[in-house]
């Protein structure tokens, strides 16, 4: 049974380690009777260490005539005082920090924020290396159980918190090292013959090159290609159609900045767009 102060919350982490537990679950009614107690009035007087380990948060032990469940429906205890009215089996910091507790550092009020879980580490002790006799000879040629511990990147999370960290009101914009795709060629037109085999040549020398290059060749209008591709968020697009073929450029825009630059086609344009790339 863990007590903290009325305006405090448990922290489950903390009391995990102070008892040195697997795991916590909530007690049934029947468990909390077999500790002696019952939910609603839970308090650390009159308990059995025998029957319920009692943990108790630092703060508790700092508090004088306070009130607490008396462990009998529809009782409360006024006036109860740690160390002589009851002891508990562990004290320890179990409690959640709040807003505005002093940092353990500096002493500085901290702040909250909101947080993405990317990825976790969780201690397991010898509970399945146990189970499963995963064991090691210690010093003294002794057969010992392996301490594990079992750690994880969420990917589908990682993505998530990268899209909240990096987009705009068009879509998602990703970096370059985690993009699905590098860069998005567009030919404008799908039936003019000489851009669209424009745009598959330089899709195939990008590709050749080890650039991440993937094709819009939908029969669409480009102006839902060119949403989609701010939508999904290439890092770069490059635009082939008959107006800019017969100028002898191509356009390439980064998705980041919105910048927008022409490509002269008889030049090293493929480096070009590697060297922008690495830039982003
Ligand atoms: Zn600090």
């Amino acid at each position: 049974l863990c007590f903290v102060r009325g305006d405090h919350e448990v922290n489950e982490t903390k009391v995990q380690n102070t008892v040195g537990a697997v795991e916590l679950e909530m007690a049934e009614a029947e468990l909390l009777a077999k500790a002696g107690t019952v939910g609603g009035y839970m308090g650390p007087v009159g308990l059995d260490p025998e029957k319920v380990i009692i943990v108790c948060d630092a703060t508790v032990m700092n508090m004088h005539n306070v009130c607490c469940g008396a462990n009998h429906e529809g009782f409360h205890y006024i006036n109860a005082n740690p160390g002589r009215d009851f002891t508990p089996t562990y004290v320890a910091d179990i409690r959640l920090m709040a807003e505005g507790d002093p940092c353990p550092h500096c002493g500085a009020p901290i702040a909250k924020a909101r947080g993405i879980e990317a990825g976790q580490v969780f201690k397991l002790h010898t509970k399945y290396s146990a189970a499963m006799k995963c064991t090691y000879l210690d010093e003294n040629g002794k057969e010992q159980p392996m301490v594990m511990g079992c750690y994880g990147i969420g990917v589908g999370r990682t993505m998530a918190a990268c899209v909240e960290q990096s987009h705009d009101a068009d879509g998602m914009i990703w970096p370059v090292a985690i993009a699905p795709y590098e860069v998005l060629v567009v030919p404008v037109n799908v039936k003019d013959e000489a851009s669209f085999a424009k745009a598959e040549e330089i899709y195939n020398e990008l590709h050749k090159v080890g650039v991440e290059v993937v094709i819009d060749d939908r029969k669409e209008r480009p102006g839902v290609k060119f949403k989609d591709a701010d939508l999904i968020g290439y890092p770069l697009r490059v635009v082939v159609g008959p107006k800019t073929l017969q100028t002898g450029e191509l356009e390439v825009k980064v998705r980041k900045t919105g910048e927008v630059s022409m490509l002269p086609l008889d030049s090293d344009y493929i480096a070009a767009i590697k060297e922008m790339l690495q830039k982003l």
